[in-house]
């Protein structure tokens, strides 16, 4: 066989030509020593914090702890195929998820991963987990309302968008209800919502799955989870991740909704990542930063002003706490964060009264300038209405003889109130249904009516009012406010409507 000199100038040229485009510089490392779930590894001299590490057969970790002559990394899937002396390459990526319309529908972990076996995620669009919320010269103060479907917070606790609002409570005492029954309310609606499940079990979240697809919810909505078996690095990770997935929504002008269930997995997860990396406990063996762990978590939640788009993202985190103590650590923290909280109560829950919200503990520092006018006709008086009727409550324990009239009748009105804002799960009400029907609680309609039929009555009356006068219905939710002469048609439709309510 003969080489040819022209040969081998075109082939070195080629060479020459292509040199630089094929040689990338790649910091690798070793691992020096392996466990629970860390790699210590030397090398990696140009790694920066945060930055995805690529471990054999396919296996990734984040840098945490950059020391001065090694990197502890923590590993994101199954650790237990890593061993010393395996090779670690840094990758210049801090840990991203896909974003945008394509995830709508979709159930994801927290690298964006689809679980739902839907097949990949169709979207070129990528997004770090972590970034830097908003400053404030870009947002705007709240001024639309999420409408949650649920009487008790619309009425006494609103939520708008762009707010962080805590939801805290017990064990079982219907956090996550509430959030999902939110998510189910936005039907038809322009709020894309985000559920993230942090350290539950896979059985719960599948069972949470298929209850948005029954109600149709899945159609605006995303699910990122880090089930308890998986990795605490994945848990750490999962409220970011979903939070990067609903602030590209926020961007894009729209607004977007994210529950974070709950906060106080994602606390332990932190913990013990930093107890394996040796960070230095402090209080509850919490390390000192998990402070900024949720307050740059939540501090993404935003409106933003016009000139930026105006869209909005809406933090609902769910807190867990034991025996009603709001003032242990993680939660302090996360209430002085936030801008209110719903605190749900065992006592409550176990007595029937569900959602089974305490009123009197329950805040909402900013919603209440987005309900809308209506809303905020009759939300004045039942609030006042309910503070009475709770100081009266004490009292009445103690037996209603020796009490006068008035006092009799304020309690016999706050227990049907009480009971108005009972309400079963995946029943959202419209907003104008709400104000029809808190209007006539607090107007004195439903005082005679037994405490047992007052259910019987709400939905009697809805029906009636749709049937009969479906331009009131309408007045309301189209002006979004009662006018006079819409007061006095609902007055007289109310009587009507009690004439032929049987008892
Ligand atoms: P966990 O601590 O396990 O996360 P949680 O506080 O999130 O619990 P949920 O899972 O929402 O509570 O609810 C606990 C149980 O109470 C569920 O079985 C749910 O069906 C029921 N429940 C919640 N809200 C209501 C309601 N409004 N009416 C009737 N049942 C309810
Ligand atoms: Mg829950």
């Amino acid at each position: 066989m003969t080489i040819r000199g022209q040969d081998i100038v075109s082939v070195l040229k080629q060479q020459i030509k292509q040199f630089g485009t094929t040689s990338t510089l790649v910091d690798v490392g070793t691992v020096i020593e392996i466990g629970d779930g860390i790699a210590r590894i030397q090398g990696l001299a140009g790694v920066k914090y945060g930055e995805l590490l690529q471990f054999p057969n396919n296996l990734m970790g984040i840098a945490l702890n950059l020391e001065e002559d090694s990197v502890a990394a923590i590993i994101v899937d199954d650790y237990t195929a890593v061993k010393e002396g395996d090779e670690v390459r840094s990758t210049g990526r801090i840990a991203e998820i896909p974003v945008g319309e394509a995830l709508i529908g979709r159930v994801v972990d927290p690298l964006g991963r689809p679980l739902d076996g839907k097949g990949p995620i169709n979207t070129e669009k990528t997004q770090p987990i972590e970034r830097i919320a908003p400053d404030v010269t870009k947002r705007q103060s709240v001024n639309t309302p999420v409408q949650t479907g649920i009487k008790a917070v619309d009425s006494l606790i609103p939520i708008g968008r762009g707010q962080r609002e805590l939801i805290i409570g017990d064990r079982s005492t219907g956090k996550t209800s509430i959030t999902i029954d939110t998510i189910i309310n936005q039907k038809g609606g322009n709020l894309i919502c985000v559920y993230v499940a942090i350290g539950q079990k896979a059985s719960k979240v599948a069972r949470l799955v298929a209850n948005l697809e029954e109600y149709g919810a899945m159609a605006h909505s995303i699910v990122v989870a880090a089930n308890a078996a998986d990795s605490v690095a994945l848990q750490y990770l999962a409220p970011y991740s979903g939070c990067a997935i609903g602030e590209e929504f926020m961007e894009n002008g729209k607004d977007s909704l994210v529950v974070y269930d709950d906060l106080s997995k994602h606390a332990w997860a932190y913990r013990q990542m930093s107890l394996l990396l040796r960070r230095p406990p402090g209080r509850e063996a919490y390390p000192g930063d998990v402070f900024y762990l949720h307050s740059r978590l939540l501090e993404r939640a935003c409106k933003y002003s016009d000139e930026f788009g105006g869209g909005s993202l809406t933090a609902l985190p769910i807190i867990e706490i034991q025996g009603g103590d709001l003032s242990a650590y993680i939660p302090t923290n996360v209430i002085s964060i936030t801008d209110g909280q719903i605190y749900v109560e065992s006592d409550l829950f176990n007595a029937g009264q569900r959602p089974a919200l305490n009123i009197g503990l329950s805040v909402s520092r900013v919603g209440s300038s987005a309900q809308t006018k209506a809303m905020r006709q009759v939300a004045g008086r039942l609030k006042l209405e309910l503070a009475q009727y709770r100081s009266l409550e004490a009292f009445a324990q103690l037996g209603t003889s020796g009490l006068d009239k008035a006092t009799k009748a304020q309690l016999e009105r706050g227990r049907r109130i009480m009971e108005v804002l009972k309400q079963p799960l995946n029943s959202p009400v419209p907003v104008e249904k709400q104000v029809i029907i808190l209007f006539a609680s607090i107007n004195g309609y439903i005082d005679d009516v037994p405490v047992e039929k007052v259910t019987a009555f709400e939905s009697g009356l809805q029906s009636y009012m749709d049937t009969n006068h479906p331009e009131i219905v309408k007045e309301i939710s189209e002006k979004k406010e009662i006018k006079p002469e819409t007061e006095t048609a609902l007055r007289n439709a109310l009587a009507e409507f009690k004439k032929g309510f049987t008892f």
